[in-house]
């Protein structure tokens, strides 16, 4: 008999409220029953998250979680945000993703801002984030893409890269520059713009291809070419629409899109711990399952210290976590917190579910268990919403001075 359930340990009862053990258990019982068969069958054949299953979490609630109940949402906290992520990681990291995609909605410049809003909170319009561009990732500084403004119109042109659920989306978000670039202000112009588009297609002026990636399957990530592609000139986020070139301070746009990664970076920690739970809940199962030499593979004092020290990881990620989303939901998100949190379940992501796969031995290695889509999946949280290396940078760069360059000697 497993005992996964000794993983599952509560929520701490600093944290703990009837309703975020009950949003918790109603998320961890759809994510094994109905998420992790789909995942289990259409991962290996790069299928699509079923409609059916979005229309589902969409009846939960799960789109809405952070959104306001007078809009339909649930009206509650990153906090609970995070659980749900956990759990839906723990079966399909790509259905813990898809629920960010409803918050992107919020405050469109559209005349039915409110109606779309409403459509969000339950899975019906969601937005895909096109930053990244093919030299620019890790700085968002350097982006190229361009919108110029023409008469009541701006019109877009450049290239962008990595854009998650680009063809099923129902609007893009674009990070552009309004101003040409200039290397001596290369923060001054940034803007996200919004381009409204059909679900399945892309709008006039914009071409795609799908990027063959190895993981993260259930929906395409694309590379983008934007020709002339016109948008009414309100279509800015921030209500900034108005002005290609305005006196104050116009490193407003960059500075949004850098403070808005917080919330994305203690997400992104909840999905790796959820990516981690699963591989570790999967270990302990064949091991208790499988024998080696008369004895069970559990039975190993070396595995069982392999358990031991994986367990002890993905708790410890947890806590920071929660932390984190706890003074999130009072008002304080701290940047290097939040740096941290997806600093360190990421790195420990990769660990666990790597280890994971050596204890599985030789079935760790196919496809036959599931144990390498948790792997798959963990080594991407080391690269979006910020790298590893990009989250080091964040924090060390708020404990010490700038690094000065060489003296000459
Ligand atoms: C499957 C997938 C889905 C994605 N989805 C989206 C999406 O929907 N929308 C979107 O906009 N983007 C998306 N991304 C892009 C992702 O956020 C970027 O790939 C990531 O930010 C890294 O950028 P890069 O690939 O250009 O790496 P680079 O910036 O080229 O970095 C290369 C290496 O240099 C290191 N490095 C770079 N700068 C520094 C520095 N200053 N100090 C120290 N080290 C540094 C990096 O850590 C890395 O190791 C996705 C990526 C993947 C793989």
């Amino acid at each position: 008999m497993s005992r996964v359930q000794d993983l599952l340990t509560p929520i701490p009862a600093a944290y703990h409220t009837d309703e975020r053990q009950a949003i918790q258990e109603k998320a961890r019982q759809f994510a094994m029953e109905v998420i992790l068969p789909a995942a289990n069958e259409l991962d290996p054949i790069q299928g699509q998250i079923p409609e059916e299953i979005r229309k589902q979490m969409g009846e939960l609630g799960f789109f809405g979680i952070m959104a306001p109940k007078k809009i339909g949402g649930l009206g509650l906290g990153v906090f609970e945000y995070c659980l749900v992520t956990e759990e839906l990681s723990r079966a399909w990291m790509s259905t813990a993703s898809i629920i960010a995609r409803s918050a992107m909605a919020r405050g469109l410049p559209f005349p039915d801002a409110e109606e779309k809003a409403r459509l969000a909170a339950r899975g019906e319009y969601l937005g895909s984030f096109a930053m990244s561009e093919p030299d620019a990732g890790s700085d968002i500084a350097s982006v190229r893409c361009r919108a110029e403004l023409d008469g009541d119109e701006w019109v877009l042109n450049g290239q962008k890269m990595w854009v998650t659920f680009a063809d099923g989306a129902d609007f893009l978000i674009v990070v552009a520059r309004s101003k040409p670039y200039d290397p001596a202000k290369r923060h001054s112009g940034i803007r996200q713009f919004v381009i409204p588009k059909e679900r399945g297609s892309f709008p006039e002026g914009i071409t795609g291809n799908p990027v063959p990636k190895i993981g993260y399957h259930g929906w395409k990530t694309w590379e983008l070419a934007l020709h002339n592609v016109r948008i009414p000139k309100d279509y800015v986020l921030g209500g900034r629409g108005n002005s290609s070139s305005s006196s104050d301070d116009d490193t407003a746009g960059f500075k949004a899109a850098a403070q808005g990664m917080a919330v994305p970076r203690v997400h992104t920690a909840a999905r790796a711990i959820g990516c981690a739970r699963g591989a570790l809940e999967d270990a302990l199962a064949y091991t208790q399952q499988h024998e080696r030499l008369d004895q069970r593979i559990s039975d190993l004092q070396e595995i069982r210290f392999k358990i031991a020290t994986m367990a002890t990881k993905v708790e410890a990620a947890r806590a920071l976590t929660y932390s984190v989303a706890h003074d999130a939901d009072r008002g304080v998100m701290r940047q290097r917190e939040a740096a941290m949190c997806k600093l360190f379940a990421s790195e420990m992501a990769d660990e666990v579910t790597n280890e994971a796969m050596q204890i599985l031995g030789s079935s760790g290695y196919t496809t036959e268990y599931p144990v390498e889509r948790y792997w798959r999946d963990a080594r991407l949280t080391r690269i979006f919403e910020g790298t590893s290396e990009i989250q080091q940078k964040i924090i060390s760069d708020s404990l010490l001075p700038r690094p000065a360059r060489k003296r000459e000697k």
